[in-house]
C-alpha cells in the first residue's frame, strides 16, 4: 500500500514543514521556504509519490510565478533526498562528504530490486518488505547533486539568510543543518530523531558516529539559539526538547562503552538495552543494533560493516524483540578505570 498523507506545519515568514503520516523508516520531515525571490526544499520524501504529494501541497503555498528551485540535502540517504526527481531543475545542495557518501550506498533501482527479490521467508527479506515495500523506487533515477561545499555556506532568500553548516560525520559522513536565523527554527537532518509524550519517535540508527560527534552536532544545534527544532524525522523540539535527546544519546553510548569493556557482542547488547527499557515509548528497538554496532566499530577501531550486514542484524533483533525472546539479563556495571571515583552521594537528613 503506498503512503499517503502529511501535514504542512506553517513556521510563520514563508517557511513550511511537512511532516509525514506516522512515523517509521524513511518518513522524513521536509522544509519548504516560498518567498516572492524564489523558494528552495530542505530534504525530500522518499519516493516519487510522496514527493509529489509535497510538491503539491509546497505549490499552493508558493508566490505567483515562483517555483522550488533549490534543495538543501541534510546528508545522502535516499529518504532525505531520492525525491528531488520531482524538480528536475532545481540546484541540489550537499556538503562535499555527502557527495562522496552517495556512492557507499545502493541506489534507487538497487534497491528497488533488492526489496522486490527478497525472500520474506527469511528474517531479513520480511523485514525490509515490511518497512520498505511501500515504498517504490522503480522510475526513481539518482539524484545528482550541482552543489557542494565544506565548512559553512549562506544563501539570502528575500532578505532572510538560511545560513548552512557541515558537520563533522555523525549519522551519516557529510551531514549538515541548516539555520533560518530569522525563523528562529534550525532543520537538523538525522543528527537528531525527535520525540514527544504527545508524539513518540523512532530509535536512531546512526551509521558514522561516533556518539560523541553526534552529541556535538545536537549541542551544535543547541548553539544556533533556535527556538524551532526540526529532526530529520519525528516531531518539531524546542530546546528542551533536544537536551532530552542528548540524554538518550549519552545513556545509549554509556551502555555501549560498559557492555563492550564486558567483552558482550554487539546483538546482544542491543537487546540488553531494549531489556533495560527505558524508552519505552519509542519505535523500532532494533535499530540499536546500528548504533550500538557504530559506536563498537570506533571502540575496535574496525572497518565499517556493509549495510545489508547490518540489516540483517537488525532484522534478527526485531524478530527476538517481537516474538518476546527479550530474556532477564543479569545487570552489568558500568565500567570504571583506575583512578576514576566513584560517584558520592550527598547523606540525606
Ligand atoms: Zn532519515
Amino acid at each position: 500500500m503506498p503512503i499517503t498523507g502529511g501535514d504542512i506545519v506553517d513556521l510563520g515568514q514563508g517557511l513550511y514543514v511537512w511532516l509525514p503520516p506516522h512515523r517509521g523508516w524513511g518518513l522524513a520531515n521536509c522544509g519548504l521556504l516560498a518567498t516572492p525571490e524564489g523558494a528552495l526544499w530542505i530534504d525530500t520524501p522518499y519516493d516519487r509519490a510522496l514527493a509529489g504529494q509535497f510538491l503539491a501541497a509546497s505549490q499552493q503555498r508558493l508566490p505567483e510565478g515562483v517555483s522550488v528551485d533549490r534543495v538543501i540535502v541534510t546528508h545522502a540517504n535516499g529518504d532525505h533526498f531520492w525525491g528531488a526527481g520531482v524538480v528536475p531543475d532545481a540546484e541540489i545542495i550537499v556538503t562535499r562528504g555527502a557527495r562522496e557518501h552517495i556512492h557507499f550506498e545502493p541506489t534507487p533501482q538497487q534497491q528497488h530490486a533488492l526489496i522486490a527479490s527478497g525472500d520474506p521467508d527469511t528474517p531479513l527479506g520480511a523485514y525490509l518488505s515490511r518497512h520498505f515495500g511501500p515504498f517504490d523506487w522503480s522510475e526513481t533515477e539518482p539524484v545528482v547533486p550541482t552543489t557542494y561545499f565544506t565548512g559553512e555556506l549562506e544563501l539570502t532568500l528575500d532578505g532572510h539568510p538560511v545560513r548552512i553548516a557541515a558537520l563533522p560525520p555523525a549519522h551519516t559522513t557529510g551531514d549538515l543543518i541548516v539555520h533560518l536565523p530569522d525563523h528562529g527554527t534550525v532543520f537538523t537532518g538525522d543528527v537528531i530523531f525527535g520525540s514527544t509524550p504527545e508524539r513518540p519517535g523512532d530509535h536512531p540508527c546512526h551509521w558514522a558516529g561516533p556518539l560523541s560527534q553526534v552529541i556535538e552536532a545536537c549541542e551544535a544545534v543547541l548553539a544556533t539559539g533556535a527556538e524551532t527544532v526540526v529532526p530529520g524525522h519525528g516531531p518539531l523540539l524546542g530546546p528542551s526538547g533536544v537536551r532530552d535527546h542528548i540524554d538518550y544519546l549519552g545513556h545509549v553510548r554509556e551502555r555501549a562503552h560498559t557492555f563492550h569493556a564486558a567483552g558482550i557482542p554487539v546483538p546482544e547488547a542491543a537487546l540488553r538495552i531494549v531489556a533495560e527499557n527505558r524508552h519505552p515509548d519509542l519505535g523500532l528497538p532494533e535499530r540499536l543494533a546500528v548504533t550500538v554496532g557504530t559506536e563498537y566499530r570506533h571502540l575496535n577501531g574496525a572497518a565499517q560493516t556493509g549495510v545489508f550486514e547490518v540489516m540483517s542484524e537488525v532484522a534478527a533483533l526485531a524478530r527476538d524483540i517481537e516474538q518476546g525472546l527479550v530474556p532477564d539479563f543479569a545487570p552489568v556495571r558500568p565500567h570504571r578505570s583506575v583512578g576514576e571515583s566513584a560517584p558520592v552521594r550527598a547523606a540525606g537528613p
